[in-house]
């Protein structure tokens, strides 16, 4: 039983169940061909609520709370739906509340809100992800601009976008010290971006490649202070990395039950796959790790919700490390039980393992989490 929802929390949770199911569900494989989602989709999604939950209701937000996020990651699991929602929502429009001016706030947090706009974060480059503080885009300043240049890559929701948070070097000697955030806006000359990028998986996240020649904007676009981006980062790293290990607890239990009732249906032998005691052992090792880390994982959400900003980045190294490794090494199994039929794209599994595989990479590499977490031993 968890004991972390209010019924508030849960009054929502059928709502947004309900749109899901309504609203993504029916339409899902179409957007997987199509490489993204349509912001058609995102207009509604701000219509009911269920974008920036945690937005205050003064730009425009729900004025919810972590929880909400929750609910809303939760539920698109249950259709087996993974989209940019968690940039947009948990990332983006935290950084603008954060650190935005109040002119940057009223300008674009009502409408990320409504889903009018989709955000995006532009860190990783060709030549740098893990070790953000070697970005090669740059914004000079130029008068009352910042003019940048450079590329970005891998960016959720970039063909989509209406406005990315780009990290660029204000002072290139400087190393971290020198990074700093710029709100860039579609349709300002110089900015472009590719098509959706051809993944592996995530086949209806969007994902594409961002382009910055001579990209000119106020400095007022600047988020907090110059020089100061790559502590932003880092402040929010946590609750981002929080974020990616609930949807993974949340996806471990929702394959869990789907591979208990395909295995209870589906005969071999003479015998439902779940009387191999091989198949029992399994899921019954799967359960007990999945039942440990959800206590730890609601656990983390508690206390950030409590005092937000209150978990350190070793407890969300922690979260992300586990709950991502465990996912991948369990959807495995799950698959297995499945036979040929988790290998066809028709059955959830196989979706849900082969979307899992980035997770031990984007958001910080599972290497780089185990270094943050050997600084404290
Ligand atoms: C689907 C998808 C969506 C993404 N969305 C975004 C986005 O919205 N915005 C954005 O900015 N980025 C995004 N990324 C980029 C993602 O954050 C990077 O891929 C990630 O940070 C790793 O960087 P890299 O790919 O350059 O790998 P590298 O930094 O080149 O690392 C490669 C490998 O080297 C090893 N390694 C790295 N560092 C260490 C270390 N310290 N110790 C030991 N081994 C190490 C790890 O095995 C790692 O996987 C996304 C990526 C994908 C695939």
């Amino acid at each position: 039983m968890r004991t972390l929802f209010s019924s508030e929390h849960e009054q929502f949770r059928e709502q947004v169940r309900r749109f899901c199911e309504r609203e993504i569900k029916p339409h899902y494989r179409d957007w997987e061909k199509a490489g993204h989602s349509p912001r058609e989709f995102w207009r509604k999604a701000g219509e009911h609520g269920m974008l920036c939950t945690t937005i205050p209701t003064e730009y425009g937000g729900p004025g919810g709370d972590f929880l909400h996020a929750c609910v809303v990651t939760e539920e698109m699991v249950r259709v087996g739906a993974n989209l940019g929602i968690p940039v947009h929502s948990d990332m983006v429009s935290p950084y603008l509340l954060h650190y935005g001016s109040e002119a940057l706030k009223q300008k674009f947090l009502p409408r990320l809100c409504a889903g009018e706009i989709i955000g995006s974060i532009g860190m990783t480059e060709p030549g740098t992800g893990s070790d953000l503080k070697n970005i090669r885009t740059h914004a000079v300043r130029d008068g009352d601009d910042y003019v940048i240049n450079g590329q970005k890559v891998w960016i959720t929701n970039g063909f989509n976008c209406g406005v990315v948070l780009v990290a660029c070097k204000t002072d290139p000697a400087a190393g971290a010290k020198g990074v700093s955030l710029i709100a860039v806006e579609e349709g300002t000359p110089g900015f472009s971006r590719s098509q959706p990028m051809d993944k592996i998986g995530l086949k209806a996240q969007d994902t594409a490649e961002l382009f910055f020649d001579n990209v000119r904007v106020p400095a007022s676009n600047l988020l907090g202070e110059e020089g100061r981006g790559f502590v932003y980062l880092m402040q929010q790293l946590a609750q981002e990395r929080l974020v990616i290990a609930m949807r993974s607890t949340a996806t471990l239990e929702h394959q869990l039950e789907q591979t208990i009732r395909y295995t209870t249906d589906r005969k071999v032998f003479g015998n439902p796959i779940i009387g191999f005691q091989n198949s029992k052992f399994k899921l019954a090792e799967a359960k007990a790790y999945i039942t440990m880390l959800r206590s730890y994982v609601d656990q983390l959400a508690a206390q950030h919700v409590a005092t937000p900003g209150g978990i350190t980045s070793e407890q969300a190294a922690m979260a992300k490390l586990v709950s991502t490794e465990i996912m991948n090494r369990y959807l495995d199994e799950f698959l297995q039980l499945h036979g040929g039929y988790g290998y066809s794209a028709e059955y959830e599994i196989g979706r849900a393992w082969v979307d899992a595989r980035v997770s031990r990479i984007a958001g910080g590499a599972s290497e780089v989490l185990k270094d943050i977490i050997s600084r404290n031993l």
